[in-house]
């Protein structure tokens, strides 16, 4: 391990991060457990930042794969008919919820944002765009542009003019200790104010994540797409709702997480859970908007036969099984038991379903919870603006008997963490 680390080290770029003092290579996985290169077993909370929908090795998803793989056709250029590309898109369309859906697919998150905001631009004919404060869309220049966490910003350039709405943090800032409805109130005089003031002609588009992920899972209360929306109808302005974290049930209550504010997108991005580790990500919308560009457009990788068949395969798991049932009921269990957690060291814990942040009171306790749980066998996130929220989204079919498992690791770090600032 140290070999391949120094290894690491030499030759991949710095800004680069791996987690943990002593990083770890994992070798194999199983449902919802790893193993490292040392012998050592681990829950995983994190499933490769929410990607890992459906855990490891999951026999279906193999079995589709395998069963392309041997077709002979690993790849054809999607310049020809792709069935399970046509599938999926079929399946896609009819579950986004926004009415005549067409489906373009990608490799990634980032390169399905990028291709959202090169539809509404080009649909309204303007380079301005609104974005949120603690956001994160991707790593493309667009897309690092509409990302609001400087952090994250490997560089300052942006194709486009962004302004940035306040965010969904509600710990901090002018939001902070407002009510539901004073929220909505001064999101919607706060978006108001935003369009009266931007001065580089019409918006193209207000590109928003239900939750924030990287941003900590903070979001705003339910109803703000709503809200935002009704505005941004009266300027014709498009949203997009980035759906890489929140979609396929893992918010439990809903199948995307933009369905609890009781509003439709114009386009909405998906990515990570659908491919449960392959890459496959893409944009829906609604065909007035996905028609709108002049040219033509291609994408080498973009919903190939090997990603479109592990997808099908994870889509209709997620479907039979259902798997957003499974998020509420144990996602709940996990809520539940972290909320009842007697610490001095947790401000918050937060979230929806399988996707649940513990805001700690600073960096140092956040990192110590973090690598206790290691050593414990609990593979968590971490991440905020701050860097101070414990993130966990397991696969989304995690049993009653893990989700307790994990509770108990995190609860005794999260307890001693409290005796130690004590
Ligand atoms: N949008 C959101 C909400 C994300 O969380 C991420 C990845 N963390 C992306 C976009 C970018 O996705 P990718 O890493 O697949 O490019």
């Amino acid at each position: 391990m140290d070999d391949l680390l120094r290894r690491h080290r030499g030759v991949m770029p710095s800004w680069m991060p791996i987690y943990y003092a002593e990083p770890i290579e994992l070798v194999t996985g199983k449902g919802a457990r790893v193993t490292d290169s040392n012998g050592r077993s681990y829950l995983d909370f994190f499933g490769g930042v929410l990607t890992n929908s459906l855990g490891y090795d999951v026999p279906e998803v193999r079995e589709a794969v395998e069963r392309q793989l041997r077709t002979g056709i690993a790849h054809t250029s999607t310049l020809y008919l792709i069935r399970q590309q046509v599938e999926l898109a079929e399946k896609i369309a009819r579950l986004s919820g926004i009415p005549d859906a067409r489906v373009f697919f990608t490799n990634s998150g980032t390169e399905a944002n990028e291709a959202a905001l090169q539809l509404a631009t080009n649909a309204r004919q303007s380079s301005t765009i609104l974005a949120v404060r603690n956001s994160y869309h991707g790593r493309t220049a667009a897309t690092i542009g509409v990302t609001g966490n400087r952090a994250w910003s490997a560089s300052p350039l942006s194709p486009f003019n962004v302004s940035y709405l306040h965010s969904g943090d509600r710990l901090r800032g002018v939001l902070k200790g407002l009510s539901d409805e004073d929220y909505l109130r001064a999101a919607a005089e706060d978006l108001r104010e935003v369009l009266a003031t931007t001065t580089a002609g019409p918006v193209a588009c207000l590109i928003a994540e239900p939750i924030q992920g990287v941003g900590g899972f903070t979001s705003g209360p339910d109803g703000l797409l709503r809200v935002w929306k009704e505005i941004l109808d009266e300027h014709g302005v498009l949203l997009v709702s980035d759906e890489v974290q929140t979609g396929w049930g893992r918010t439990g209550e809903h199948f995307w997480g933009y369905q609890a504010h009781g509003v439709t997108p114009d386009l909405l991005t998906f990515a990570k859970g659908i491919g449960n580790g392959f890459a496959l990500a893409g944009v829906v919308g609604r065909a007035e908007v996905m028609e709108s560009v002049q040219g033509i457009s291609f994408s080498t990788f973009g919903g190939n036969p090997i990603s479109t068949a592990a997808g099908n395969a994870v889509l209709d798991y997620i479907v039979a099984h259902d798997l957003q049932a499974n998020a509420a009921r144990v996602g709940a269990i996990l809520l539940d038991g972290l909320r009842a957690v007697d610490s001095p060291v947790v401000l918050e814990v937060r979230g929806k379903g399988l996707m649940i942040g513990v805001e700690l009171v600073d960096v140092a306790t956040t990192n110590a919870v973090f690598e206790a749980c290691k050593r414990d066998g609990l593979l968590v996130g971490k991440g905020g603006l701050y860097g101070t929220t414990i993130r966990m989204g397991p696969p989304l079919n995690l049993s009653e008997a893990e989700a307790r498992e994990g509770l108990e690791i995190l609860t005794s770090a999260l307890t001693a963490a409290g005796s130690a600032s004590g």
